[in-house]
Formats: structure tokens, sequence, C-alpha cells
């Protein structure tokens, strides 16, 4: 029996849950039985990336908890090194492999890389693979605006989301309305600031109005601001509590105080550097 979860509905009709496992720097081992405490708790969402180096250990705690695949939303990222339209092709496949699975429901550019200035024919290799049925969603992520126009205005094909940097630290205003205007989902990746944000003494007054801890508080904050979060753990224990957002509500004024904590402070590099 799934457990109670929000989707959101993506522009090209797919649904993806809002709350998903995030496992970067998890090896194989650690990512396999994450995967697997995640979805007997109820998640239906995991976010994995080739460069992350478990997306075998991804597939095995799939298969290990028994869960149809048609049940599980499963991302993963195009890295750096694979850009342009045949060497993302061929990244593609060696994912699908390493996963054990036919297809993702979710592939991603994981950054534009500007430098190499090569992401549109990478995003042409996206298209193409949607086409194939080797993945049923495309998206891109760490992209700025002016990256998702070229993308639009090149190919006539917006990315369904973009997965970037999004904690109360760091809260993306701007970028968050281009996505709105642009009918693109805001994906955060570390929304729990990687874990800086959970000893913040506001998060910790709301948390204690609530009964709640401090990363179920930040979670329910994306959720509120209408995100989809892949919080990270590989800590059984910590992995249910970030599940158990699902049967309360922040208030406006708890919301506004949150709101306030913006700061503008990276954690990541930048988009238009990184490469
Ligand atoms: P996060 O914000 O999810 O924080 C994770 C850390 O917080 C954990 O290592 C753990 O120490 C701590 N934590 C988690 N739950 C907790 C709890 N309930 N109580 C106490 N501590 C807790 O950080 P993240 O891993 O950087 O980001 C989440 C996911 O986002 C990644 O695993 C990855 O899937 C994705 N990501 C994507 C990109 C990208 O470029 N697209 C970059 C970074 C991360």
């Amino acid at each position: 029996m799934v457990k109670p979860q929000l989707n959101i509905q993506l522009s090209d009709a797919q649904r993806i849950p809002q709350i998903g496992l995030g496992v970067w720097q998890a090896s194989n081992e650690e990512a396999r039985a994450a995967v697997r405490v995640a979805l007997e708790e109820g998640y239906r969402h995991v976010d994995t990336a080739s460069i992350y180096g478990n997306e075998k250990g991804v597939g095995e705690g799939i298969r290990d908890a028994g869960t149809p695949r048609a049940e599980v939303f499963l991302t993963t990222k195009i890295w750096n090194d694979a850009h342009g339209f045949e060497a993302a092709s061929v990244a593609l496949d060696a994912s699908l492999e390493r996963l054990n699975v036919d297809y993702v429901d979710l592939l991603l550019i994981h950054w534009p890389a500007p430098s190499q200035d090569n992401y549109v024919d990478t995003w042409r290799a996206l298209i193409n693979a949607q086409r194939n049925g080797k993945t049923r969603s495309i998206g891109v992520s760490n992209f700025n605006p002016d990256h998702l126009q070229k993308l639009i205005d090149e190919t006539g094909v917006a990315p369904v989301l973009n997965q970037i940097e999004l904690h109360p630290y760091m809260q993306q205003e701007a970028l968050r309305k281009v996505h709105e205007s642009m009918g693109i989902a805001t994906q955060s990746w570390s929304p729990l600031g990687q874990g800086s944000a959970l000893s913040n003494s506001v998060i910790l007054e709301i948390a204690r109005k609530y009964d709640r801890t401090a990363a179920q508080v930040i979670i329910r904050w994306h959720m509120e601001l209408g995100l989809i979060a892949i919080p990270k753990s590989i800590t059984p224990s910590r992995i249910r509590e970030n599940f158990k957002v699902f049967d309360f509500v922040l208030d406006a004024s708890d919301l506004a105080a949150m709101n306030a904590l913006n700061c503008g402070n990276r954690m990541g590099p930048d988009p238009s550097t990184f490469a």
C-alpha cells in the first residue's frame, strides 16, 4: 500500500512525486540499501546521476524492494564529459545498463557547461532518447535563463523541469519566476542546504511549534512553494523522517519567516562557469 504523497504534473503530462530520495555521495552499497528503505517507506522517486557512481546500487535497491518498475519515478543525468549528440546517447545507454532498466522516467543534462558550447546538441540527444522510449521525460539541471532560452529557440522543445540548488539560504526567486513563465517545474537540489539549514534557529523554533524536526519543516516548505525536493540520507531513520511530511501544513507567518532566511548563499558551483 503506497502511502499518501503529492505529485506534480509536468508540462508533458507525466506526474512526478514531489518528494524523492537523493543519493549523491552514496556508494553502490549505501545507495542500494537506502533505496530499498525509501521504497519500503513509500517513496516512489529516486534521483541519481552517472557521475554519482551508484546507478548499479540504485537499480539493485529497486529490485530488492520488489516495487514494480512502473511505480518508481527514476531520474538520471548526463555528465559534463558526455556532451554532444553521440556521446550523450552512448552515456544514456550505459546508465540504463548499470541501472538494469529499459527506460528512466526523467533524463537531465547535469550542467550546461557553457564553455563547451554543446548543450543544444546534448539536448537533441535527449529529445531523440524520449522518442525512442529510453526516457519518459526530459529536463535539465543547473541551467540559467539564457541556457533555457537557447534550448527553446534552437529546438522548439522546452525542458519539463530544471533541477537547481535551492534551500532556505538560496531560494532562487528570480529563476523560479522564469521557470513559471516557461512552464518549467522547479526541482530543489540540496534542499536541506546539505544539512546546514537544519540548525537554523528560526527553523528550529518553527519545528518546535509543529512538533516536527527541522528537516521535516524544510521539506514541507519546499512542498508548499510547489517545488519538487530530493533530500538525501542513507540513514534509515532519517529517510523515514524525511517522508513524514504529508500530514501537516505550515501557516503563512511561518512560510514568511522561512522566506526571509534567503541570503543567496550558493553551496555548489556557479552554472555559468562550471564545466
Ligand atoms: P541535502 O540538502 O539533501 O542534505 C543532505 C545531508 O543532510 C545528508 O548528508 C545528511 O547529513 C543530512 N540530513 C538529511 N536528512 C536529515 C535528517 N532528517 N536529519 C538530520 N540530518 C539530515 O543535500 P544533497 O545531498 O547535496 O542534495 C540532495 C540531492 O540533490 C543529492 O543527493 C542529489 O541527488 C541532488 N543533487 C543534485 C545536484 C545537481 O547538480 N543536479 C547537486 C547536488 C545534489
